[in-house]
């Protein structure tokens, strides 16, 4: 047959009327019908793929997912292992999505309770680098009932936008640390007529969010805004890591083992004044605490973070990944300076930052000044080493307040 006188088998079109006109066996399809045949495809993926969600992620197991943690957070075994198999299921969750399914899994959420300084915060930020998903960290106590001074809960949600570049579907699988949450508590001693606008009130303008809701959330932040064009997030597949000192809960702790004393009978010397009660913690204290059973009952997992020791303290100036000491020596080495320290010099500021009680935070502030006349002199001079000893540090640290300690932090 004529060149010209093929047809497409599809929508009839002669050849000169397509761009391009392909033949089969015993058939012809033109550009058009190609592009249109693409579509339905695709739509048809679509369709088959709406409740498959893709990670973006390779999900590694439990133990895998602790063996980075590893890298980065010294000690918090406990914590480590808890928050390992959260994360774990979480994601499983989140892959789980078909609505046919008969078991719906409940959303793992994290709380961590421990002193401040102890790596709540390095916890949740390790696993957002481990995953690679966004993360928001944000203060509970900014947070206020909507209408009042302070910022809407839906604020936590414009953090997360932000920090996956307004790409909602990401949001959607990132996560989010709430930072004192124990300052959320509510106040019992609060007259009735006061509303609790920054306790209680913010709890229950929470729960939904922990939950899972649709959230419309001001891209740019502030005070919802009627003219404002709001960006929607569903809240059900990001995970929420709430983290609190709780202080003074060793009290709540020690109450209610005390209480419980008898039945604890045949552990013998058992004397709650001198251990670590923070292991003991249970969600009915962070009730006691003040958290309504609504929260509590939104972050399933519980864990304790341990007060750090010397041992740990000084693992963490020096084993991690990032450690302190290993961020310093690189930043010398940028100048060509061999820096060392002296394991005296190492010991000395653990025990300064365990007698200021400035936990794993005070370890950067003590090396920053102890650090800072010689990254100030050196740079551009002759020298090419530089020993830290315990005097070296010793001399530094008696020139500068301690109370300036804290503000470099
Ligand atoms: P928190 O959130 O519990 O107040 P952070 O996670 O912010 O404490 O810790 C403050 C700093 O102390 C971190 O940047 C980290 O360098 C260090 N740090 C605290 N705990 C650990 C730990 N267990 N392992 C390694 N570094 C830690």
């Amino acid at each position: 047959m004529d060149n010209e006188n093929l047809n497409c088998s599809f929508c009839g079109r002669s050849k000169p009327e397509t761009d391009l006109l392909i033949a089969g066996l015993d058939a012809h399809i033109c550009d058009n019908c190609i592009n249109q045949a693409h579509g339905i495809l695709i739509q048809e993926n679509d369709k088959e793929n709406k409740h498959k969600i893709d990670l973006d992620f390779e999900l590694k197991n439990p133990r895998q997912i602790k063996n980075f943690l590893d890298q980065y957070v010294i000690g918090q075994e406990n914590a480590k292992k808890i928050i390992s198999v959260a994360v774990y299921n979480h994601y499983k969750r989140v892959l789980n999505t078909n609505p046919n399914s008969d078991v719906e899994i409940q959303k793992s959420n994290i709380i961590l309770v421990g002193e401040t300084g102890t790596g709540k915060t390095l916890l949740a930020q390790t696993i957002s680098k481990m995953l690679k998903v966004p993360l928001a960290i944000v203060d509970a106590t900014i947070l206020t009932e909507a209408g009042y001074v302070g910022e809407d809960v839906e604020s936590i949600l414009t953090r997360l936008l932000q920090s996956a570049d307004y790409d909602v579907s990401k949001a959607e699988k990132g996560i989010v640390f709430i930072d004192e949450i124990d300052k959320i508590a509510r106040k019992s001693d609060n007259p009735s007529i006061t509303r609790d606008v920054s306790g209680e009130g913010v709890q229950q303008a929470l729960l939904k969010l922990l939950e899972g809701t649709i959230v419309n959330v001001p891209p740019k932040g502030g005070r919802k805004h009627p003219d404002q064009k709001f960006i929607e997030v569903n809240t059900s597949n990001i995970l929420f890591i709430a983290g609190g000192a709780f202080d003074g809960i060793n009290k709540e702790i020690n109450k209610r083992l005390n209480l419980n004393e008898i039945g604890y009978k045949s552990k013998k010397n058992f004397k709650p004044n001198e251990i670590n009660l923070i292991k003991y913690i249970t969600p009915k204290d962070l009730r006691t605490f003040g958290l309504i059973p609504e929260i509590i009952g939104r972050l399933p997992v519980l864990s304790h973070m341990n007060s750090l020791d010397k041992e740990t303290l000084k693992l963490i100036l020096t084993e991690p990944k990032n450690a302190i000491l290993k961020q310093y020596t690189k930043l010398f080495e940028m100048d060509s300076i061999d820096l060392t320290f002296t394991s005296g010099a190492i010991d000395y500021i653990v025990e300064k930052a365990l007698d200021y009680n400035l936990g794993a935070r005070g370890l950067r502030s003590l090396c920053e000044s102890i650090l800072t006349d010689a990254m100030f002199n050196l740079p551009g001079s002759d020298e090419s080493e530089l020993k830290v000893t315990k005097s070296y540090a010793e001399h530094k640290l008696n020139k500068i307040q301690i109370t300036n300690l804290k503000a470099v932090s």
